[in-house]
This record gives structure tokens, sequence and C-alpha cells, in this order.
């Protein structure tokens, strides 16, 4: 080899040592670190490692939000026959603003490898690679898709924060308010008049009588609200052999909007003669982004009810039975306060 081969050779072995060096002291500083609160829900050291690997794979889980531009990464990790096994999850949106969600991507994809058993049984968590953690907790759909498939009340929900490498642990049960937990109570103190009470209650009953219930059965339930301009609207649950099912608040919400009417005091559901009616998330999704346009026009927040038929009630928010939820009012709270004026300016 000839000087200046010897030279060049050291030159390029000069920056191939630097970059080793960094990469260390990169991979020293940059470790997955569980946030003090967090530590108390992962006190086992294999379930710690097993989120931290999760992460590692998540940065890499293919992604393609063409609307949004915003990445849902998600992964989980779980041993089984003796091997560690990590699965990933991305969200995709397509045409109009639908998607497959990172978590529900990443637990169709647990199934479709390991089966439905393994879903329920050995997820244990579902880890999010972000930017910045602290935004909202699942969608309402996603709540029900987690409730159904998963062993929920021991699930844990991870995310790990790119900046920092903080990882902050919550339990997927905080985001979850069953009905029997909505305050019971009496006709007198619902803040409507008993005439609109009444009205209410006749109309999502007659709402319920129609509504397409091939598949669903004893779910079935119709909706009624009354908006701030005193009309009512109401509608009834459909399923269809897509599975695409139509929520019964969520199409009365359509039609109110479309009639640019967007702004609801109250909505009440009615399920069958004696039972309590049953809210999926997905639903009260629909409904906590109808009540964030009250709050945006400074009115108070929708009132949920909930009517047994027999004279007795139960009433919440779509804020307090969808915790840590998200509308387009935290993401674009200014587009959204020019769309709701533009189109309620000659109401
Ligand atoms: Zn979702």
């Amino acid at each position: 080899m000839n000087k200046s081969l010897v030279k060049s050779a050291f030159l390029l072995l000069v920056p191939a040592f630097a970059i080793a060096a960094w990469w260390s002291v990169r991979a020293d500083t940059l470790q997955w670190k569980l946030t003090k609160d967090s530590e108390a829900l992962v006190t086992d050291a294999k379930l710690r490692d097993e989120i931290f690997d999760a992460l590692n794979a998540a940065e890499n889980s293919g992604t393609d939000p063409r609307l949004t531009h915003f990445n849902v990464k998600a992964a989980t990790a779980f041993h089984k026959d003796g091997k560690e096994r990590v699965v990933v999850g991305g969200n995709v949106e397509y045409e109009v603003p639908e998607g497959i969600h990172g978590e529900t991507s990443m637990l169709n994809h647990v199934t479709a490898l390991y089966g439905p058993e393994t879903t329920r049984k050995d997820v244990r968590f579902v880890a999010f690679y972000a930017q910045q953690c602290g935004g909202g907790a699942s969608c309402g759909d996603c709540r029900d898709y987690q409730l159904a498939t998963t062993d929920w009340e021991h699930l844990l929900i991870a995310c790990g924060q790119t900046s920092d490498r903080s990882v902050k642990v919550t339990r997927f049960a905080d985001q979850i308010v069953c009905e029997r937990n909505f305050p019971e109570v009496d006709a007198a103190k619902v803040p409507l008049s008993q005439d609109e009470l009444r009205r209410l209650v006749g109309s999502a009953q007659e709402a319920r009588r129609g509504g397409v219930t091939l598949f669903t059965t004893t779910r079935h339930t119709g909706a009624a609200a009354l908006s701030f301009s005193g009309k009512t609207y109401r509608a009834a649950g459909a399923d269809d052999a897509a599975f695409h099912y139509r929520y019964p608040i969520g199409g009365l919400l359509q039609q109110a909007m479309t009639e640019r009417d967007y702004f609801l005091r109250a909505i009440l559901v009615a399920g069958e003669e004696g039972e309590w009616p049953v809210v999926n998330y997905r639903d009260r999704q629909y409904g906590y982004e109808a009540s964030s346009f009250n709050h945006a026009a400074g009115k108070a927040p929708i009132v949920l009810i909930l009517s047994n038929g027999r004279g007795q009630y139960r009433m919440t928010s779509f804020e307090a039975s969808l915790p840590s939820a998200f509308s387009t009012a935290d993401f674009m709270p200014e587009a959204l306060k020019k769309f709701l004026a533009s189109h309620t300016e000659e109401r």
C-alpha cells in the first residue's frame, strides 16, 4: 500500500470510529425510560423490556396518513412458545376522512398472525411511538374494538415520546365509563322541561321501532335530540351486510348538521323497555365532536340522557362518558370556529 493510500484509509477510518463512538453514546443516552408515575403500573421487568422492544419496532412501522400526515405507529410484544413476538400496526387514511387506525391495525395483525385467543390473553399493552405524548386517548371506535378483542381490564397503554425517550403508561380501563356509572337522576333534575323530556323519550322509542336489525339484537337503540333552535332529530341503529353499522347518535347528528343546526342541547337514548341502553364508544365520539361545537360557540355541553322506558333516567355528558377524547376543536380550533360561523350566519 503506498503512502497516499495509507493516508486515505486513515481518513476513512477516523470518521468510522467517530460514528461508532457517537452511536454508542446515542444508544446510551437515548434509552427508553418509564416516567415516575408509570413505574407503579409496570413493576415486572420483563413487561418493561417488552414495552421498550415494542416501541423500538413501532418506530419503523409503516403508515399512510395521506390526509392528515399524522402518523400513528403502534406495537405490542409478548412471549409465545418461548420466543418474544413483536407485532406492529400503522394508520392508513383514504379518500373522505376515513381511516384504519394504528391500534386496531396492530391488534388485527396479532389476530391474523396468532389467533384471537392470543389477542385476548397475551397482549398486555398497546405501545405508541409518538413525537409527543399527552394528546387524546383512542377514538371511540378503537375503544369498542379493544373492549371486544382484548383483556381490556388489564390492558396497558404506553406512549413513548421520541424527544426525550420518556414512556408514559396508563390503564386502558381509564378510557372506559360503563353506562351503569352514568349517574341516575330524577326527571326533575334533567335540564329540560317535563314536556321536552317526555317528547324526547317518545321520539327515541318511536325511532327504535325502525332502523335495521338483521344482525343487531339486544343492543338495538333509538336516539332523539333537541337542538338550541328547538328542533328535534331522531335516528335508530341500522346494520348491513358489509358491517358498516350506522349508529343512532351519529345518524341524528348528520340530519341536524345537514340542516345547519349545529348546536344540540340534549340527546336521549332508549333501548328495550325496562333495560338501560348501551351507548357505543363510537357513538360517544360523534356526540363528543358535536359537543365540542357547543364549546367553541360558548354554549353548554350536550346533555346525554339514557331512558329505561319506565320513567327512570341516567344523565351525563359526552365529555364524561369518553374520557381523554379528542375532536377537531383540539387539532384545528380556528378552522372550526370559522366553519361554524360561516355555516350558521344566516340562521
Ligand atoms: Zn381510533
